[in-house]
């Protein structure tokens, strides 16, 4: 018997997903530890995956040059994506102001968001953890990130004997890792039909909400495909030349993961074998842009940090002048870099906007029951961002694709 395609048998499990959650709700829980499972194993790779991932990545560009070179343009591409995805929604939520017909009866108490009171040079100066283990025990990707980058630099300029072996232990590291990503794989398909059922089992009523918040789904759900749809794919083919449509088939199985997780660090090992392994891209790019990309390009997060922040303001009747959307802009742009690869983290941001712009936070409230599948969307959104961004950087520097 031919062997169905690993996005086909995810596709096929969302749907019965789906059925299953609203046909027998009481029967999830038989079912729903799969999901558990499932998240669980994605976690357990995280930590040791980033961390052998960028230093071997990083060890194995050259010169100092190069690596400059590749952090500039990484960082250059995330903020252009980044911007642009705030543009489209902020257009889209000035002229569709979903905030003048929502239902204000809908908002629901917000006592589980915690709320960020740091700073943003605080921010930054967390970056560098005082304790590496307890920046991994905590998952503090960004910290994580920052000594991997430093260490593998490192390794570089010590001397050969030592270097040789360091270089040798951290790329076995990350073989061995991928391995066990790809034995974790096999199990998306049985995965997502736990998380998604316990999901859909557990969702409020979508029609009542489509009705109260229609309009403002309506905004995100537009403008995130636009900007997934129109400008990623135009960026790709006419900056990175490569072809979009290949790279989104190459994507499937992390885009659909990501898609029924709402967390792209959870997707991380599924999205890093796929641009390798699909598209071509090399291990020495993926391994430096892909967990960077994971923790801090988020394109879709910006976009609906922005739209939120905006439709909470019209629906408490305010109207933002120029300057005030100026600062919605660069505070989503900074928000969506601080924010966690995990799901629902948009609406701790959004609480750091409501602040900029003197917004009450209960207006958080309001957005709370069509979160989560938005988060879908927006975490896929993510995923893509980050993956077109690996494939069109690995171009640049000469790679040939299967793209
Ligand atoms: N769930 C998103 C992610 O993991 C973050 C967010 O809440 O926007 O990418």
């Amino acid at each position: 018997m031919k062997k169905i395609a690993l996005h086909w048998q995810i596709l096929i499990a969302l749907v019965l997903s789906i059925v299953f959650g609203v046909l027998f709700p009481s029967k999830v829980k038989y079912i729903s530890w799969m999901g558990d499972v499932f998240m669980r194993a994605l976690k357990m790779l995280i930590i040791p995956l980033i961390l052998s991932s960028i230093i071997s990545g990083v060890t194995n560009i050259k010169s100092k040059e190069n690596l400059g070179r590749l952090t500039f343009k990484t960082f250059l591409y995330y903020i252009l994506t980044s911007t642009l995805a705030i543009l489209i929604g902020l257009f889209l939520v000035n002229i569709l102001i979903p905030g003048k017909e929502a239902d204000m009866g809908l908002a629901q108490g917000i006592e589980e968001i915690p709320i960020v009171n740091e700073g943003f040079s605080q921010i930054l100066i967390n970056i560098i953890p005082t304790n590496i283990f307890q920046a991994c025990v905590e998952n503090k990707m960004l910290s994580i990130i920052f000594f991997a980058i430093l260490f593998g630099f490192f390794i570089n300029q010590v001397e050969t004997k030592h270097s040789t072996v360091l270089k040798d232990f951290f790329n076995s590291l990350f073989e061995v890792m991928m391995k066990i990503t790809l034995f974790v794989i096999k199990f998306t398909p049985l995965g997502i039909f736990g998380i998604v059922a316990k999901q859909v089992s557990n969702s409020p009523d979508l029609v009542q909400l489509a009705i109260g918040l229609g309009k403002f789904m309506i905004t995100v759900v537009v403008a995130l495909i636009i900007h997934a749809c129109f400008t990623l794919p135009v960026i790709s083919k006419f900056i990175g030349k490569i072809n979009p449509f290949t790279h989104f088939k190459n994507m499937s199985t992390p885009l659909l993961t990501a898609f029924s997780t709402s967390s792209s660090n959870a997707t991380l090992p599924l999205t890093m074998e796929a641009v390798e392994h699909n598209s071509g891209v090399s291990n020495k790019i993926t391994s430096f842009t892909l967990p960077l990309g994971a923790t801090i390009n988020m394109d879709g997060t910006a976009l609906y940090e922005c739209v939120a922040a905006m439709f909470i303001a019209q629906v408490y009747g305010v109207e933002l002048s120029v300057f005030h959307q100026f600062i919605v802009v660069i505070t989503a742009l900074l928000t969506s870099i601080g924010a966690a690869g995990i799901p629902m983290a948009s609406l701790v941001m959004i609480t750091v906007i409501l602040t900029q712009i003197g917004l009450p936070l209960e207006g958080v409230g309001l957005i709370l029951a069509v979160d989560r599948p938005l988060d879908m969307l927006r975490t896929a959104t993510n995923v893509w961002s980050d993956s077109c961004g690996a494939a069109i950087i690995a171009k640049s520097e000469g790679e040939e694709l299967n793209v």
